[in-house]
């Protein structure tokens, strides 16, 4: 396919140069020859100049600079983040700090705008008011498509991967980020395309074996079960190297067995791959036994916020899971 290309744009070049040759009584195989050697050439400095000219979205912009206040040993900061649907208050000023190397637990019962946060920390919703810090820089400012290579990673609570793609297929699809090829030097194969490919093939590799996947490594994911489609999912955001992995309900729909494995890979995660996590989760023997930080939201609004075993026995936080006695 990609000398396909390549043969088309020479050929292409050839014949024009061949006719303006006829044309003007020269020797049509000589400058056919060239213009088949200019069209190769001309294609090639696109490749390196487009190489060359990709932005490097690490950087920070002169607009987006990091608050001078922002925390050390922070890596996310929600301050005072409000999202409004027509008359529905999802969120009324929410904040909280993430520090790096912790898993927080994000709570709430139905309703309590868990999603909407989510959503807004992976900028698929654009907060009303309010700002969201990662890494002192501002996220909001960064488009949905670029979420992931400010080093945020996420899962879905009903798993959303391309079902008749292979397991690999999907894991390497997360790692197309972290890549620099265009279509050009793609097309080309230039060398350093072919590196990346290496790159993300060894890479790929990695991860299958870390989430016990290799077995079903070539495997369309469709027909897997539901358990293993969540790790594919997991798999997927790993690839993208993330700083900061949001989980989506990770143990929606898993058996009890499945949950404890899932809590000691989450806690592996963090420590082996120094992966700083936020769980929103229904599950509470999950929650507590895994998050250093626990935060509780009810009707949009920050309930409480602290280890988990002092949210757990907030008498706010307990009413707003069972009820009070006079409801
Ligand atoms: P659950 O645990 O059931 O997933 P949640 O804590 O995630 O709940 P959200 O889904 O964030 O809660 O919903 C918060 C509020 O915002 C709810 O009242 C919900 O109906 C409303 N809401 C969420 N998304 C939208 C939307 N796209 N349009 C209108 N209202 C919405």
């Amino acid at each position: 396919m990609n000398w396909i290309l390549f043969l088309a744009i020479g050929a292409v070049f050839a014949i024009v140069s061949a006719q303006m040759a006829r044309s003007r009584k020269r020797n049509v195989a000589f400058w056919a020859a060239l213009g088949f050697f200019t069209g190769f050439l001309a294609i090639v400095i696109l490749a390196v100049l487009g190489k060359a000219g990709s932005p490097d979205v690490s950087v920070a912009s002169a607009d987006n600079r990091p608050h001078s206040e922002f925390g050390k040993d922070s890596l996310l900061s929600v301050r005072d983040v409000s999202v409004v649907f027509g008359g529905i208050v999802a969120l009324n000023g929410v904040s909280f700090d993430m520090k790096k190397g912790q898993i927080l637990g994000l709570i709430g019962p139905n309703g309590a705008g868990k999603t909407t946060l989510f959503n807004c920390l992976s900028r698929l919703y654009q907060p009303s008011k309010g700002e969201i810090l990662m890494e002192g820089r501002s996220i909001l400012t960064r488009q949905p498509s670029q979420i992931a290579e400010t080093g945020i990673g996420r899962t879905f609570q009903n798993v959303a991967l391309f079902p008749r793609l292979s397991v690999r297929d999907n894991i390497r699809i997360g790692g197309h980020c972290r890549t620099s090829s265009d279509f050009v030097s793609d097309a080309l194969k230039l060398p350093w395309v072919r590196r990346e490919e290496r790159e993300l093939n060894d890479k790929v590799d990695e991860i299958l074996s870390y989430l016990d996947l290799h077995n079903v490594a070539d495997r369309e994911v469709a027909g897997l079960p539901f358990g293993t489609q969540k790790r594919v999912e997991l798999g997927r955001a790993l690839a993208a190297e993330p700083k900061i992995l949001l989980l989506d309900e990770p143990a929606g729909g898993l058996n009890h067995e499945e949950v404890y494995v899932l809590g000691d890979l989450v806690c592996r995660i963090r420590d082996e791959r120094n992966i700083t996590v936020l769980l929103v989760e229904h599950h509470m023997g999950l929650v507590m036994k895994i998050a250093d930080h626990v935060v509780a939201l009810n009707f949009g609004k920050k309930l409480a916020e602290g280890t988990p075993a002092a949210v757990q026995s907030d008498p706010d936080v307990i009413k707003a899971y069972l009820g009070s006695k006079d409801s």
